[in-house]
């Protein structure tokens, strides 16, 4: 059965936390759109406002970034009439000296290409206007919950989207990035970014830091523990404590008050037509006449 959400959530948030969903008992429900239902959506109350958490980026089966139906998630947050979205990422990490766990804001991006828009022919093509790709706005709510964490965070962060699969990034792009001066790096900021533009969405990110050059380095070498599986995936869910603890609070202090600019760069091109108007009559009787 497929169900709409109640009423239009104030923020949705693309993020994994069993504890958020337990906590506040959200509700699941399920999205349609026109790629076909999107189950993985909970629903509820925090901090008096309604809330809507995507629970991570795949429907279904694990699969690679670049097969990652991006699309489909951001058509899932505009038609529960969210205006507001957070994407909350784990990433990699470029500096020298920044340590794994660092948690950033991310202000800009940097495609390195090789993902693709996806074929909905109910969505037609148009180039998102993408010169500043983060929602000014949210963006300064959370930089200004940032400053209430028990952490440090980076507020003015670069994200490389690196489409690699099914690898991660060499030392040496690793080492071209920092010259960039760029911050971090991952797979799924974007389309999704470009996506939340297309669809007239207020996008913001946030971003914790998994690993360094130098844990990466020692990794390489052969230093692999026994479980070290297992104690990355409980890194991880260490590490999203910060996203998530960083989200609560922005939406603890979410006003009512939205930005008047993203919803203006929405782009859609229905009216597409390839040539003018008076060139579709058919000229042929005048040919043969
Ligand atoms: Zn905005």
């Amino acid at each position: 059965m497929s169900l709409t959400t109640p009423s239009k959530p104030d923020i949705a948030i693309i993020m994994r936390s069993d504890e958020v969903i337990k906590k506040f008992n959200l509700k699941r429900i399920t999205i349609d759109t026109s790629f076909g239902p999107v189950h993985r959506c909970y629903y509820g109350t925090i901090s008096g406002k309604k809330v809507l958490i995507i629970y991570g980026r795949f429907e279904g089966q694990k699969v690679t970034s670049d097969a990652i139906n991006a699309q489909q998630t951001i058509e899932a947050v505009a038609n529960s009439g969210a205006k507001k979205l957070i994407g909350t990422f784990i990433v990699g990490g470029i500096k020298k000296s920044n340590p794994l766990g660092r948690t950033y804001i991310v202000q800009d991006l940097v495609g390195m290409g090789n993902y693709k828009f996806s074929c909905n022919q109910n969505y037609p093509f148009h180039n998102a206007e993408m010169f500043l790709p983060i929602c000014r706005h949210l963006t300064d709510k959370i930089i200004l919950s940032s400053k209430k964490m028990p952490f440090d965070i980076n507020t003015n962060a670069t994200y490389v989207c690196f489409h690699g699969w099914p690898r991660i990034e060499t030392k040496a792009e690793l080492e071209f990035y920092e010259k960039m001066g760029w911050d971090i790096v991952g797979q799924t900021l974007d389309p999704e970014a470009t996506f939340a533009r297309l669809y007239g969405l207020c996008y913001a990110a946030i971003a914790v830091q998994v690993d360094d050059p130098s844990s990466r380095d020692v990794y390489s070498k052969g230093d692999i523990k026994k479980d070290s599986k297992k104690q990355h995936m409980d890194l991880i869910k260490e590490l999203r404590k910060k996203s998530t603890k960083l989200v609560l609070e922005t939406i603890e202090n979410l006003k009512k008050d939205s930005c008047d600019i993203c919803c203006k760069l929405k782009r859609t091109n229905n009216s597409f037509k390839q040539f003018p108007e008076e060139f579709y009559k058919d000229s042929k009787d005048e040919l043969y006449d």
